[in-house]
This record gives structure tokens, C-alpha cells and sequence, in this order.
């Protein structure tokens, strides 16, 4: 009911990091999300040859399962131990270049083109870099962010997207006093807030 006590929770790139680090990465699913096999068809819509965004993206398997129904995906990830993961993981040849408009930024990039991994923070991007997409899998995303940046991941977001485009976003749901996240709790009245 309170979910103002998570309103201050900040969680810092570092912490991020070590996560990783540390293996401390229970959100990661070897299987992939039931959920995103589950409303698939909501996503393409009838579509072939999409560009989908992940953000926040870890190293999530779907990003593979969508790349081989000849989709094309993008993703941003903060640690780059987790972005080489997912290529080695599903022994993926490929090849890593700076941004030049994000300072510090790489982006990795499969061989065959498809998959295009930028690592650095998802407010360093915008429409003029990354381009806008016709779909998201929003999953581990807008409930890893941080509470007091959520106006501003939720903009931006809106800003990257097409305007045909399907947003699949996975929340959860529980009492916020109980857990200090993340996930954070994100009630369907913020979602509405923020996404209108
Ligand atoms: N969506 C993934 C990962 C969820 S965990 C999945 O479903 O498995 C959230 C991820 O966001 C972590 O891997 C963390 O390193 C990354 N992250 C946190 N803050 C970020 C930021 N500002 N920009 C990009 N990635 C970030």
C-alpha cells in the first residue's frame, strides 16, 4: 500500500556492476519469459522484420529467440560483462566499436548483423542515435529503475518508439513495504501516469 517507501531507493551503476560481478543475477531466465512467448502476437501483430528494443537488457535469451524470427534487435546494458556473456553464451561471433555521440559508450554488434548491444547508461540515448522501434520488451526494465528516474526512463522511452508500435511491458506485483526492490513496485495507476 505504501509505495512511498521506496520513493528515496536509489540502486547506483556500481552496485549494478557488481551484481554481475558477484553472479548475483536471480532476474536473469536461462528459459526465457513465459510472458513474452504468451503475448508474442501482441508484439508482432501481425509483423514481419521488426526493430525491437530491449532496454535494460542484460542478457536476456529473448533477444536471441527474437534475432532468429528475423527480427532485428537493439538492446542498452550498463556492464559490459553481461552484454559479452550474452554473445559467448549463444556463441555468437562479434565485433565491438566505439559511439562516437556517447563518450565511453561501445557498441557490440553479431556478425550477422542483427543484434546491436550498446553498452552504456539508456539515458545517454536518443532517437538520433539508436533510431525509434516498432516494438519493446520492457521486462526487468522500468521496474530496475531507479523510482526517482522513472518520468524521465518513461520519456524517453515514448521518444524511441514508433507510432505503431507495441510496447510489452512486465511489472510485478507485490507489498512494497516488504521488499525494497528491485524489482520496484510499480502500481498500473503509475504505468497509466506515465505512459498516458
Ligand atoms: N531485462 C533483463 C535484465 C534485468 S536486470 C532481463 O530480463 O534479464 C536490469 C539490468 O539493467 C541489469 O543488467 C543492469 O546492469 C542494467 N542497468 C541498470 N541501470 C542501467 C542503465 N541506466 N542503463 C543501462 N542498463 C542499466
Amino acid at each position: 500500500s505504501d509505495v512511498g517507501s521506496q520513493k528515496e531507493r536509489v540502486v547506483t551503476e556500481e552496485e549494478w556492476l557488481q551484481k554481475w560481478e558477484m553472479g548475483n543475477i536471480g532476474f536473469h531466465k536461462e528459459q526465457g519469459h513465459p510472458l513474452l512467448q504468451k503475448y508474442l502476437d501482441v508484439l508482432l501483430n501481425g509483423r514481419s522484420g521488426l526493430r525491437i528494443f530491449f532496454p535494460l537488457c542484460g542478457k536476456a535469451v529473448e533477444m536471441k529467440w527474437l534475432a532468429d524470427m528475423g527480427h532485428s534487435v537493439v538492446g542498452v546494458e550498463i556492464c559490459e560483462q553481461a552484454v559479452k556473456e550474452f554473445f559467448s553464451e549463444h556463441s555468437l561471433p562479434y565485433c565491438e566499436e566505439p559511439v562516437p555521440e556517447i563518450s565511453g559508450a561501445k557498441m557490440f554488434q553479431s556478425t550477422s548483423g542483427n543484434i546491436s548491444l550498446y553498452c552504456c547508461s539508456i539515458y545517454d540515448l536518443s532517437s538520433s542515435i539508436v533510431g525509434k522501434f516498432d516494438g519493446v520488451w520492457d521486462r526487468g526494465a522500468l521496474v530496475a529503475v531507479n523510482p526517482c528516474d522513472r518520468q524521465r526512463y518513461a520519456s524517453l522511452m515514448i521518444s524511441l518508439v514508433e507510432k505503431n508500435s507495441s510496447y510489452l511491458l512486465a511489472t510485478v506485483s507485490y507489498d512494497p513495504n516488504k521488499h525494497k526492490g528491485p524489482p520496484f513496485y510499480v502500481p498500473e495507476s503509475e504505468v497509466r501516469s506515465l505512459f498516458g
